[in-house]
């Protein structure tokens, strides 16, 4: 038996996000871009204890390691083709931050914005709803951030150049439905949507309708070179 083999276990998950990002299509590639977004963390039984969270209040930022529950493949792929560097050229798994790997965990740092009992607040996160969370460590500046660290393909932030505008449908669902459970929505949709969501192999038509969901609404837009026109937002139909 390989060593390897003989360490296999199983993780339980210790909560769940609650996430504005309903599917993962238009979510950003990396916490941190969207600051806008929000997602809540619940611990499940027996880790909703406050005892666990003793301390954390006092840490600005937390990474959170978490399940891609919707990458779970049978087989790997040792090469992935990263969305930065236009989807055609292929680097290796372990070289990507990519969804679909051996083990498909995520990691990504992100604002503890408040601590509630046992309810975490974050924000800036690049989770789909209903994701489960493995582990929440504290973001320690000393350790965690290394200024002349090197980022290879990926060495800055994608630039947020679409530009984004509502039809007056939109513009008048967003008045309403923007709420204490729908918080910043209408920055939230132009956040995410300046960085170009739609796939790198696809060309530009101006007559395709994309959608997803965020919180419980279904968001339509088009898309004509850098210029998004957001058609509508609706609550889904259920
Ligand atoms: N910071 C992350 C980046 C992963 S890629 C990391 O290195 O772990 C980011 C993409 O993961 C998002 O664009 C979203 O589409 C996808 N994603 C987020 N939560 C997911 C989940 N629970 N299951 C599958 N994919 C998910």
């Amino acid at each position: 038996m390989s060593l390897t083999k003989s360490i296999e276990f199983s993780i339980t998950p210790i909560g769940i996000i609650r996430s504005c990002y309903g599917e993962k299509f238009g979510i950003p590639r990396q916490p941190g871009l969207v600051k806008s977004a929000t997602a809540t963390l619940e611990l499940s039984p027996p880790y909703n204890t406050p005892d666990a969270f003793r301390g954390l209040k006092a840490f600005s930022h937390v990474w959170i390691i978490f399940l891609f529950h919707q990458s779970i493949r049978e087989q790997w792929k040792a090469t992935v083709r990263p969305p930065r560097l236009g989807g055609n050229e292929r680097v290796g798994v372990f070289a990507s931050r990519s969804n679909f790997r051996p083990n498909p965990i995520g990691l990504s740092v992100v604002e503890l914005k408040e601590v509630d009992g046992t309810i975490l607040q974050l924000g800036g996160g690049d989770f789909l709803d209903q994701t489960p969370v493995l582990d929440i460590k504290p973001y320690l500046p000393y350790a965690d951030c290394i200024p002349t660290a090197l980022g290879a393909f990926a060495d800055r932030a994608p630039d947020a150049k679409n530009r984004v505008n509502f039809s007056t449908e939109a513009e008048q669902s967003v008045q309403i439905l923007e709420n204490e459970t729908r918080p910043a929505l209408r920055q939230l949709v132009c956040d995410m949507l300046a960085y170009n969501p739609r796939p790198a192999y696809q060309t530009n038509d101006p007559d395709r309708i994309y959608g997803t969901r965020i919180f419980d609404l279904e968001l339509q837009w088009r898309q004509v070179e850098s210029m998004i026109h957001v058609i509508s937002m609706d609550p889904m139909q259920r």
